[in-house]
């Protein structure tokens, strides 16, 4: 029998999901039975982002509103919150959220099972740390997290104070949990990190096996056949894009061309603002060469809108870049003033107005590319993944997505339901599109 029910709420990004996954299999492992209702829940975790200002601002709302739930029910109900906003604000927490009974770090987080334990007054034979379980995820998409922290202080981020120093994750350990989730059904693995092309580089000489990103993806498509699988790697900073990198995304089958560099900008100074390098030059020329070598590929980015000093001319710049780029899906962000940043205390901060007025232009842009690129799909034949099945007014749709749509990011693929569950994979014509949408139907192999 379960010692007692939890819920788990995940806010923010991917890693964040892989973070509340790996809790999740330890207090699983623990026999802490999962629900999906505050009023049967002995203890909810909420695992949260502090990215941004505003990303905080969700934590803290989606914790109070939580809290006022349970307080009008009969349950004492405990509120345990983890992740990025107890390791970013840790001591300032107990006071100003009472209603919250533990605070556990990302660092902390592999000892979630003797937090709950101390919390809900289970005494138990066996150690409260169980350090190997095995990871399961009922999509058909897993996110496999192959290093954490980040070395880069950008200037405008928080993350590295928040997760700390870069550090890989051993090859082995993610091709043992690369192998559990292909035998548990997953079609997609996707890898993550905070900047995955350097991954490796902090390893000592002893280290066997893979040393960097292209021989760990060779090695992760090796692991994963003989089934039909696809592996996609985001968050590839611009330096990280070696010449065996591009060969492995463009020789590999189960590798998809699919890339994923945030550029932030393209004026040089500015980037040297930002504590980051490069030039327009030096980016154009990079996607010239990624174009050339990997025919077809995606290229999905990030823009970063409002930098402290950047001038109308340099966000122009950044514009047209963009738009003769043609980019086939950019996420635009405003910058943010983030507490104990570097950039938060430049002068030269940018007025509200004129930051809202350049991140919609540029959103304006992002979506008339990304708009045009899905619309180039329709008339292709591709291969779909399903991802589930939606309820709508027309009666059930099956939603999926194809390999040039990054799971929970570029749109999907709807299609009639037909014959199919999660996890297949279908051949699919795309007869039409909406924004990021395809509208597809299955075709015989
Ligand atoms: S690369 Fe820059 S933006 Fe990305 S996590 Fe590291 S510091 Fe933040």
């Amino acid at each position: 029998m379960a010692h007692a029910s939890l819920m788990y709420i995940t806010l923010g990004c991917a890693k964040n999901e892989v973070d509340t996954d790996r809790m999740r299999s330890l207090l699983t492992a623990a026999d802490y039975e999962e629900v999906f209702d505050p009023a049967e829940a002995d203890a909810v975790i909420i695992n949260t982002c502090s990215f941004l200002a505003s990303a905080t601002s969700e934590s803290i709302e989606t914790t109070l509103a939580l809290a006022d739930e349970i307080a009008d029910g009969v349950r004492s109900t405990r509120i345990i919150m983890c992740g990025c906003v107890p390791s970013r604000y840790g001591d300032d927490l107990p006071q100003e959220l009472p209603e919250v009974a533990a605070f556990v770090r990302t660092d902390e987080e592999d000892g979630i099972v003797a937090v709950v334990d101390e919390l809900l007054g289970v005494e138990r034979e066996m150690p409260p740390f169980i350090p190997t379980v095995k990871r399961t995820v009922e999509s058909a998409v897993a996110y496999v997290k192959i290093s954490d922290g980040c070395n880069r202080f950008c200037s405008f981020c928080a993350i590295p104070y928040i997760r700390g120093r870069y550090h890989s994750r051993s090859a082995e350990s993610i091709l043992e949990e690369v192998r559990d989730l292909v035998a548990g059904g997953v079609r997609e693995i996707v890898l993550i990190g905070q900047d995955t092309g350097i991954w490796g580089t902090d390893f000592s000489d002893e280290v066997q096996g893979p040393r960097n990103l292209a021989q760990l993806m060779q090695a992760v498509a090796e692991a994963v056949r003989p089934e039909h699988v696809w592996i996609r790697v985001l968050y590839l900073q611009p330096e990280g894009m070696t010449d065996e990198l591009i060969a492995t995304i463009r020789d590999t089958p189960e590798v998809l061309p699919y890339i994923d560099i945030p550029v932030q900008h393209c004026n040089a100074r500015v980037l040297k603002a930002m504590h980051r390098s490069g030039s327009e030059e030096q980016l154009s020329e990079l996607f010239a060469k990624l174009r050339r070598e990997i025919p077809n590929m995606v290229i999905r980015t990030t823009s970063l809108v409002g930098f402290p000093t950047e001038t109308d001319e340099e966000a122009e710049q950044m514009l047209a870049f963009m738009d003769r780029e043609g980019f086939d899906y950019t996420s635009v962000f405003a910058y943010s003033q983030e507490e104990g940043t570097r950039a938060a205390t430049m002068d030269d901060q940018i007025d509200e107005d004129v930051k809202l007025e350049r991140t919609q232009g540029a959103m304006d842009l992002a979506e008339s590319l990304g708009f045009a690129a899905t619309a180039s799909h329709v008339g292709e034949i591709a291969e779909v993944i399903v991802d589930g099945i939606e309820e709508t007014d027309d009666g059930p749709e099956l939603i999926g997505h194809a390999w040039f749509q990054a799971p929970d990011s570029d749109g999907a693929v709807h299609l009639d339901a037909s014959e199919a569950s999660v996890g297949d994979i279908l051949q699919v014509k795309f007869i039409d599109s909406f924004c990021y949408e395809l509208i597809g139907e299955v075709v015989e192999d």
